[in-house]
C-alpha cells in the first residue's frame, strides 16, 4: 500500500497490507497474549504504559514530522497533539486502580448468609478501527485504557495515518509491552471490513457515520461489545451581548484548526441579528489572516486536506449554497496544484435548505446564518441528526446554561469550543455515536463485571 504525502501527492513509503490470513494469525496471537496479560499485575501494566507515555514526549518531534508528512497536519498542530496526549494518558494512569477496584454489594449479615461482591475484568481482544485526523488522541483514548484494564488490541489505523500507527506499535514494544498485545493491522477499508469478520470481543470505531453503520452491522453479527465515535455538525451561537472581535477569533479557530478536520470542529455558526453584520466582517477578516502553506513550516496554520476525496464534497457544498443565495465572504476552494489543497471558504446568509448547514463538511468551509432571537438559534442548532458538541457565546452564564440545557449534544461549551478534556466523557447523541471514551466512563467501558455470591459453610 502506497502512503501518499497530501501536500505533494508523492509516495512517501510503500508498506505491506494485511490479508485475511495475516489477520487470523495476529488475532490468534492476541488471544493467547491477552490471557497472560490479564493475569499480569496492574503495577506492571501501569509502568509499561507510563514508559510509552514518556517515549511520546522524547520522540515528539520525529513523530510529528511523520504525522505531518502523511496527513498534511501543520507541524505545530501535530506536535501539539502529541505533547497533549501525555496528560490524557496520565488521567488513565491515575484512575485505573480505582476503576478496577472490587465493589462490595452486601455483607453476609445483610443478606442472611451470602456475601455479595462485584469485580471487574477486561473485555478480552479489542479491535480499534481509528481515524487519521487526530490519530494520537483518538487512538490512545481507546487502546491505553484497553491495555491498562488487561485487554489485547488489534489497532487498524486509517490508511491516511498508517506510518503513525506503526510508530505507535514500535513505541509500545520499546516500552516493554509483550508481543501480541498491541498489533497494527495495515490496510484500507477492505482490511477493516475483513478484520470485523474475525471473532473478537469488542469493536471500538472512530470515523464517519456511514462507515460506523457498516461496522455496527458487522459487530452485531458476532455480538461483540460495540462503541462508535462518529461525526458531527457542531453548532455555535453568538448572542447579541458579546465582544464581537474576540468571539470571531475564537469561532474562526474552532472552525478552521486542523483545516476543519476535527470531529468537534465548529461546522455552522448562528449569529443574533443585532450583531450579525459586525460579526461576519470580523470573522471574515480573521480567516483572511490565516497562513495557508507548507505544513512543514512552523508558521503555517492551514495545510492541505488529508484526503483528496473530500475536495469534491466541499466544492459541492459551496456551489449548492451559492446557487441558493449564500454570499461568499472568503472565496477559497480547490487550488490548482499537486496534492489535496483547498483554501478556506466563508459563506454568509446561509440557511438550512443548503447542504453546508446540514451535512458534515469536515473541511475548511463554514456557513454563518442570521437569527432573530435565542429561540430561533436553539431550534436551528437542534435541527440535525448529529449531537456531538454545541457552543454558546455570551457573558451571561445563566443565559448560556439555559440554552445549552435544551440542546442535543454530548459536550456543551460556554464561551469556548472545539475542546476535549480527559477528565470528562467524550460522547455523542444520535448519529454522533454510541458510548463514551475518556473520563471514568472511558475506563469502565473496557471492563465487564462479574457478580460473586459467596457463602461460607454453615
Ligand atoms: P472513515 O469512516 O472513512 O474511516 C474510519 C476508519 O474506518 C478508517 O480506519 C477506515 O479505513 C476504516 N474503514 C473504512 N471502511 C471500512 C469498513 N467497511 N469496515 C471497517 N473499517 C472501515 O472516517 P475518516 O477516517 O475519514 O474520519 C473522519 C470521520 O471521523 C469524520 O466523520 C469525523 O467526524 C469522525 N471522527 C469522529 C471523532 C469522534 O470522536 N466522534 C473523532 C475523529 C473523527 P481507511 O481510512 O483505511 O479507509
Amino acid at each position: 500500500m502506497d502512503i501518499l504525502n497530501p501536500a505533494t501527492g508523492a509516495v512517501i513509503e510503500t508498506v505491506v497490507a494485511d490479508t485475511e490470513t495475516s489477520i487470523r494469525e495476529k488475532l490468534a496471537a492476541a488471544h493467547t497474549a491477552q490471557v497472560a496479560w490479564a493475569q499480569t499485575a496492574l503495577e506492571t501494566r501501569v509502568s509499561i504504559i507510563a514508559r510509552f507515555r514518556a517515549l511520546l514526549d522524547e520522540q515528539a518531534d520525529a513523530l510529528a514530522a511523520t504525522q505531518t508528512a502523511e496527513t498534511g497536519k501543520p507541524i505545530t498542530q501535530a506536535r501539539n497533539e502529541i505533547l497533549a496526549t501525555g496528560p490524557r494518558i496520565d488521567f488513565f494512569l491515575q484512575n485505573i486502580a480505582e476503576a478496577m477496584q472490587p465493589v462490595p454489594a452486601a455483607t453476609a449479615a445483610e443478606t442472611g448468609g451470602t456475601e455479595e461482591q462485584v469485580t471487574y475484568e477486561p473485555l478480552g481482544v479489542v479491535v480499534n478501527i481509528s481515524a487519521w485526523n487526530y490519530p494520537w488522541f483518538v487512538g490512545t483514548n481507546v487502546y491505553v485504557p484497553a491495555l491498562l484494564t488487561g485487554s489485547a488490541v488489534l489497532y487498524k489505523p486509517s490508511e491516511n495515518s498508517t506510518l503513525t500507527g506503526l510508530h505507535m506499535a514500535r513505541l509500545m514494544a520499546e516500552a516493554g509491552l509483550p508481543e501480541g498485545l498491541f498489533t497494527p493491522i495495515v490496510g484500507g477499508g477492505e482490511v477493516g471490513a475483513a478484520l470485523l469478520d474475525a471473532p473478537v470481543d469488542a469493536v471500538f470505531f472512530t470515523g464517519s457515520h456511514g462507515t460506523g453503520v457498516k461496522v455496527a452491522r458487522a459487530a452485531a453479527s458476532q455480538l461483540a461489545h460495540l462503541q462508535l465515535e462518529l461525526g458531527g455538525k457542531d453548532p455555535l451561537y453568538v448572542c447579541d451581548d458579546v465582544d464581537v472581535a474576540a468571539v470571531a477569533a475564537s469561532a474562526a479557530d474552532g472552525a478552521f484548526y486542523n483545516a476543519g478536520q476535527s470531529c468537534c470542529a465548529v461546522e455552522r455558526i448562528y449569529v443574533h441579528q443585532a450583531i450579525y453584520d459586525a460579526f461576519v466582517e470580523a470573522f471574515t477578516a480573521e480567516v483572511k489572516g490565516f497562513v495557508v502553506g507548507e505544513p512543514t513550516e512552523e508558521g503555517t496554520y492551514l495545510g492541505p486536506l488529508a484526503r483528496g476525496a473530500q475536495i469534491p464534497v466541499l466544492t459541492g457544498q459551496v456551489e449548492d449554497a451559492v446557487s441558493k443565495g449564500a454570499r461568499l465572504c472568503v472565496e477559497g476552494g480547490a487550488a490548482d496544484r499537486p496534492g489535496h489543497w483547498f483554501n478556506p471558504v466563508v459563506l454568509a446568509d446561509v440557511n438550512h435548505t443548503m447542504d453546508i448547514m446540514v451535512e458534515e463538511s469536515f473541511g475548511p468551509v463554514i456557513g454563518i446564518q442570521k437569527v432573530t432571537d435565542d429561540a430561533e438559534a436553539v431550534e436551528l442548532m437542534n435541527d440535525t441528526r448529529y449531537g456531538l458538541t454545541a457552543a454558546v457565546f455570551t457573558p451571561d452564564r445563566e443565559r448560556a446554561e439555559g440554552l445549552l440545557r435544551t440542546i442535543k449534544a454530548g459536550s456543551v461549551y460556554w464561551n469556548c469550543c472545539d475542546r476535549v478534556s480527559p477528565r470528562m466523557p467524550w460522547t455523542g447523541r444520535g448519529d454522533s455515536g454510541v458510548g463514551s471514551t475518556l473520563g471514568l466512563e472511558g475506563i469502565r467501558t473496557f471492563l465487564v463485571p462479574r457478580s460473586w455470591h459467596l457463602r461460607a459453610p454453615a
